[in-house]
Formats: structure tokens, C-alpha cells, sequence
């Protein structure tokens, strides 16, 4: 059993065969799936796959997030905030505030307006009493910033990591999680050293589907059910059981988003 903890379903490169994608994923042991929104609209579109699979048979379990991606930072409007505090406030299978967070290397948003997009999706996870989905792309100075100052008040996960050792460790010291995708399945990933520090009740693991396919499927659309590569690197990575990396970070993603309901 696992637990995609990370995906965007509503991308519409799932547009033709979301169906047969779900279905995929149950038969490969994928039982639970965070879909994850971008936005104002996306987080609209999040909670409508969220009711029409409802109850579904054959087809996994599905929660959702709401928030603003730090590339869409910059086109938010305050209505956008005010629909992602509606769902993550009264939506039941919203589990969390998210993604937000922090991306220097595209850099589609202007630096200023991402942090103060972040602060106020920290604040409003705070707020709500929910966990934050943060992503970080060459700012581990600025989010380890940010995190310090209300991290220890909100719960939260690093989601797709690719940061520094110091980064890890401000994350970790403040209880928070730590997520990785099909990037530690490629030949060129270079922090093997890192996924091995974390300690096993911090970790998840995630596709971020369509994006970063891991190996051997890299360069084409990435799904739910290719998580269990992530799981199966996860252990040869760590010299741990398959068995046992599925059961800790199933538990984790249960227990960290509430995935029970
Ligand atoms: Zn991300
Ligand atoms: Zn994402």
C-alpha cells in the first residue's frame, strides 16, 4: 500500500484519461492520493475531482489542498485568497494549505511577492490548524527564513526536496517533513547522503505527477502509481525493506495530512 502525497490530476495533460490514471494507480497499490492545487481556480477545479470521485469504487481514495504556486504568485489576486481560505475552511477532504513556498531558479514571480504569498499561506494554515505544503527551488536561505519565523506554530512538509543540508535541518529541528519524488531515481541525483540522514517518521514520498517521471520512465508523463519507484529507490537508497519504506511513509501521509476520512 502507498501513498501518493504529492500530485496535480487536475493538470489537464490528465485531461483525456484521468479515469484510466486512478484506476492505474489503485492496481499498483496506490490506495491514497493528495491532489495538490496551483491556484485559485485550480483549487476550484481540485474540490470538483474531490466530489465527482467520492464514494467511487475502483479508483483510490482522493484528498486535496488549496493554495497559490509560488510561479502563479504573481498573477494572485485577492479573490483568488479568498476562494483557497473558503475550501481549506469548509471543503472535508481539504486537508491542507498549499503549495506555496518559495522558486528562485524559474523565478516566474517576483521574489517579494512569493515570500509575502508564503507568509500569508503559512499564517492561514496557522489559522485553520493545518498542515503547509511548501516547495522550494533555490531559496533554501529564504524559506529556511520564513520557516523560522512561524514554523514552529504550523506543521509542514518540504515538499519535493532538492535543498541544502542546512535547509533539511532547520525543517527537521522544527518537526516538520520531508518529501521526495522520482529525482533520486535519476543517475544525475547527487544527495544520496541526505535521503539517507532523514529520519524515517519525517519522510514521504510523492510523484508530483505529470511532472519528474522517474526512471525508467523520465522525459514522458509522469502518474500516481510510478510513486512506488520513489519508494523503491527510497529503500535501496536507505538499505532498507521495500515493505518497510511503503509501510512507514504510508503511515506518515496518513497521519501527517489526516488521510483517514
Ligand atoms: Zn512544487
Ligand atoms: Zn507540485
Amino acid at each position: 500500500m502507498l501513498v501518493d502525497s504529492h500530485c496535480h490530476l487536475t493538470d489537464p495533460r490528465f485531461e483525456a484519461d484521468r479515469r484510466g490514471v486512478l484506476f492505474r494507480a489503485l492496481a499498483a497499490g496506490v490506495e491514497r492520493i493528495l491532489v495538490v492545487a496551483s491556484n485559485g481556480a485550480d483549487a476550484l477545479s481540485v474540490t470538483g475531482l474531490l466530489d465527482e470521485v467520492e464514494g467511487m469504487a475502483e479508483v483510490p481514495r482522493l484528498w486535496g489542498t488549496a493554495g497559490v504556486h509560488p510561479h502563479e504568485a504573481g498573477g494572485a489576486k485577492e479573490e483568488d485568497l479568498s476562494v483557497i481560505r473558503e475550501l481549506a475552511r469548509d471543503h472535508p477532504r481539504v486537508v491542507a494549505v498549499g503549495e506555496t513556498g518559495l522558486d528562485f531558479h524559474y523565478e516566474h514571480s517576483p521574489r517579494a511577492v512569493q515570500e509575502s504569498l508564503f507568509r500569508r499561506h503559512m499564517a492561514l494554515a496557522e489559522e485553520l490548524g493545518l498542515p503547509v505544503v511548501v516547495h522550494s527551488r533555490d531559496a533554501d536561505e529564504a524559506t529556511a527564513r520564513i520557516l523560522l519565523e512561524g514554523g514552529t506554530r504550523v506543521r509542514g512538509v518540504l515538499h519535493c526536496f532538492t535543498g541544502g543540508e542546512a535547509l533539511m535541518d532547520t525543517a527537521l529541528d522544527l518537526g516538520w517533513m520531508v518529501s521526495f519524488t522520482g529525482i533520486i531515481t535519476f543517475k544525475s541525483y547527487g544527495s544520496r547522503d541526505l535521503v539517507r540522514s532523514v529520519p524515517g517518521d519525517r519522510l514521504m514520498v510523492e510523484t508530483d505527477a505529470p511532472y519528474l517521471a522517474p526512471a525508467p520512465h523520465r522525459g514522458r508523463r509522469n502518474e500516481p502509481a510510478f510513486v512506488s519507484r520513489v519508494a523503491e529507490e527510497l529503500a535501496v537508497i536507505r538499505g532498507e525493506d521495500l515493505n518497510e519504506v511503503m509501510g512507514y511513509t504510508t503511515g506518515n501521509a496518513v497521519c501527517f495530512f489526516d488521510l483517514t476520512s
